[in-house]
Order: C-alpha cells, then sequence, then structure tokens
C-alpha cells in the first residue's frame, strides 16, 4: 500500500524495541487482511488496534476498512423501525400519524409493524 517506512513498535510480547512485519492474509484469492507481527519475536497481534505502536497517537490506528463498516451500521440502525421511515407513516400539516395504528407519532418512533417505504 506504498508505504515503505518501517512502524516501530514497542512490542508487549518481547518487551523490545521492535518493528512491525505486515503480511497480507488471503482468503481464496482475495485478500482479506493483514497478519501484523513483531519483527522480533513473532508475536501477531490480534488486529491494528492491538500493535503498540510508538510514537505515534493515531490517523493510521484507523483504517479506511473500520471507518466504511462504522457507516454501515449508523445507516441501518438509522432506518431501522423508525416511523418516518416507514410506508404507514402520514404527515398532516398539524400532525403526524401511523395510518396502520390510527394513532398520532412521532417521526422518531420506532413500531413492530415498521414497513420500509419505498422511494416515489
Ligand atoms: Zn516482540
Amino acid at each position: 500500500m506504498g508505504k515503505s517506512e518501517a512502524e516501530s513498535i514497542g512490542c508487549s510480547h518481547c518487551g523490545e524495541e521492535s518493528f512491525l512485519k505486515r503480511e497480507p492474509v488471503y482468503d481464496g484469492f482475495a485478500k482479506s487482511g493483514e497478519k501484523l507481527s513483531c519483527a522480533g519475536c513473532g508475536h501477531v497481534f490480534e488486529n491494528e488496534a492491538d500493535v503498540p505502536f510508538k510514537g505515534r497517537g493515531g490517523p493510521s490506528v484507523f483504517t479506511d476498512a473500520d471507518r466504511s463498516a462504522d457507516v454501515d451500521v449508523f445507516a441501518k440502525d438509522e432506518k431501522g423501525q423508525i416511523c418516518r421511515y416507514c410506508t404507514n407513516y402520514v404527515v398532516n400539516p398539524f400532525t403526524q400519524r401511523c395510518s396502520l395504528h390510527f394513532k398520532v407519532v412521532d417521526a422518531t418512533d420506532t413500531c413492530p409493524n415498521f414497513e420500509e417505504k419505498k422511494e416515489d
């Protein structure tokens, strides 16, 4: 990924100042991740967050993969079962109503009978 400079770590396993070794991990033909290990003792770190990087406080700790995963989860939860996205949600000038339960609702209410509204 164009990273040529060594990444210094203070290894939590051997206790030495060492370098991070990155090796691609393949799932079939697709690269599924990276194996992160200590160049000194070979200790394998579970993930980027577990790597004891030295001398930097982190933009690279958050990978693009983490970021997009967060966004996806948020978007899904956000729509969830919220009335304003429901096909039964009816907006009048003075009230917002559920046409399924014939009651006044708030846009942020949630409902077990949620049915996602299709775009017009
Ligand atoms: Zn080590």
